[in-house]
C-alpha cells in the first residue's frame, strides 16, 4: 500500500485553473483599493456583538424565514421565489449541480465576463462552451444559437457586466429566455447602479429564468457573504434541496437583516457613486494614454490605456490598486477601476496626472 494524491485526485480538479480574487492577487499594504468593486463609502450596519452572543450555541434558521421576508419586502416578490446563499458563488455553484451532469453536459458563458462561473463549472467537470461578446460588449444570439446542443444546460448572462461595466440589450436577454429551453441564468450584481430594471419581475413570464443579486456591492457587505437568487418556486425549492443545511450563519442572518433596514442610506451611496462615477470618467478621458473609457453601468469603470501593465505597476507602487484586465481577450491594454470615495478618486486621479511613461 501506498498513498499516492495524485493517483486519488479527480482528473478535473488536477486540471482546475482556481478562481483568483483581487486579494489572491495582491495582499500587501495599500491606501486606495480599487480592484474588488465594492462600495468604498462603508457597510448600513451597526455591530452588535452582544446581541449575537446570545445565539451563538443554537444553530442559525436552515431556510433564513427572517431575512427572506425582509428582502422579499424590499424586492416585491415572494419568499418561496428567494433563494440565500454564501455569496452569489453558492447560487452559481447549486445551479450547476443541481441542472449538469458531469461529464456529460455543458454551460454557455459570455467571455469576457465574470469568472466564477467557469470555475464552478470545472470544478464539478462540466464543460464550458464560451460565445465572446461583441466588440460593444453586446451577446452575438446567433453564435449562442450555434452553441447549444441537447447537453446544454445553462447559459449565464452577466448583466450589468463585469468586467466591461454595461448592460446586456434587455430584447437580447428575451430572445435568449424565450428561444432556449435550459436554464438562463442574470446575474445582477450590479443592478443597484443600472439605468435598466431588475429581470427579477419577470420571473412569471419566464420559467427558466434565475434572476442572481448579492449584498457584497451597492450594499456594502462583502464581508459578511449573502448572495440572492430569484426564481421560480420549483427551482428555489431544489436549490433548497442541494445547498449545506445552514449555509448562512447567524451573524450574517443577523447583520444583514439590519443592514437591510437602511435602505435609503444605501440608496444616498448608490447615487453619490453615480456622481463620482461620472466625474472619474470625465477625467480619466482627458488623460494622455487613455485611449477610451467604456460606458458603465456598475460602480466601476473599464479604462482602455496606452501602457495599461506599466500604469498598473505605477499605481502600485503608489499604494493604488486596481484590476489589470489586459490580460484577459476582450479586454487587451485594460485596467478595471473601481469608483472609490471622493478622496480616492481625486488621488487616483492626481497620481495617473503625474505619470510619465
Ligand atoms: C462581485 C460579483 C458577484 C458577487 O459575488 P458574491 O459571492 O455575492 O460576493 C457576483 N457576480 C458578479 C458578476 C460579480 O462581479
Amino acid at each position: 500500500m501506498e498513498f499516492n494524491l495524485e493517483y486519488l485526485v479527480r482528473e478535473n480538479i488536477k486540471n482546475l485553473a482556481p478562481y483568483s480574487t483581487a486579494r489572491h492577487e495582491f495582499s500587501g499594504d495599500a491606501s486606495v483599493m480599487l480592484d474588488a468593486n465594492e462600495n468604498a463609502i462603508g457597510s448600513p450596519v451597526a455591530l452588535t456583538i452582544n446581541e449575537l452572543q446570545e445565539q451563538l450555541n443554537r444553530y442559525p434558521d436552515p431556510v433564513q424565514t427572517k431575512l427572506k421576508q425582509r428582502i422579499s419586502a424590499i424586492k416585491g416578490l415572494p419568499v418561496e421565489n428567494i433563494f440565500t446563499g454564501n455569496g452569489s458563488d453558492e447560487a452559481i455553484d447549486v445551479l450547476i449541480r443541481i441542472f449538469c451532469e458531469p461529464g456529460f453536459d455543458n454551460i454557455i458563458t459570455l467571455p469576457p465576463t465574470y469568472g466564477m462561473y467557469g470555475v464552478a463549472a470545472a470544478i464539478n467537470n462540466i464543460k464550458v462552451k464560451e460565445v465572446p461578446l461583441n466588440a460593444g460588449f453586446q451577446m452575438d444570439i446567433q453564435a449562442i444559437a450555434d452553441a447549444v446542443d441537447e447537453y446544454t444546460k445553462i447559459i449565464f448572462i452577466c448583466s450589468p457586466n463585469n468586467p466591461s461595466g454595461n448592460s446586456i440589450n434587455r430584447q437580447d436577454i428575451e430572445v435568449i429566455l424565450n428561444n432556449f429551453d435550459g436554464i438562463v441564468v442574470v446575474d445582477e450584481a450590479y443592478i443597484n447602479y443600472a439605468r435598466q430594471k431588475t429581470l427579477s419581475l419577470q420571473l412569471a413570464d419566464h420559467p427558466n429564468l434565475v434572476v442572481l443579486q448579492t449584498l457584497s456591492k451597492a450594499w456594502g457587505l462583502a464581508a459578511l457573504r449573502l448572495g440572492l437568487a430569484f426564481a421560480g418556486k420549483e427551482i428555489i425549492q431544489l436549490m433548497n434541496n442541494v445547498k449545506y443545511p445552514y449555509n448562512i450563519n447567524i451573524a450574517t442572518q443577523e447583520l444583514a437583516l439590519q443592514g437591510l433596514q437602511n435602505i435609503e442610506q444605501v440608496n444616498a451611496w448608490i447615487r453619490d457613486c453615480i456622481e463620482q462615477r461620472n466625474w472619474l470618467e470625465n477625467e480619466l478621458n482627458q488623460l494622455p494614454y487613455t485611449q477610451k473609457v467604456y460606458p458603465s453601468d456598475a460602480n466601476f469603470l473599464l479604462v482602455k490605456m496606452t501602457d495599461a501593465n506599466n500604469i498598473f505597476k505605477y499605481l502600485q507602487q503608489k499604494g493604488i490598486i486596481v484590476r489589470n484586465r489586459s490580460s484577459v481577450p476582450g479586454c487587451e491594454d485594460c485596467l478595471r477601476i473601481t469608483v472609490g470615495t471622493e478622496n480616492e478618486n481625486r488621488i487616483l486621479i492626481d497620481t495617473l496626472k503625474a505619470y510619465t511613461a
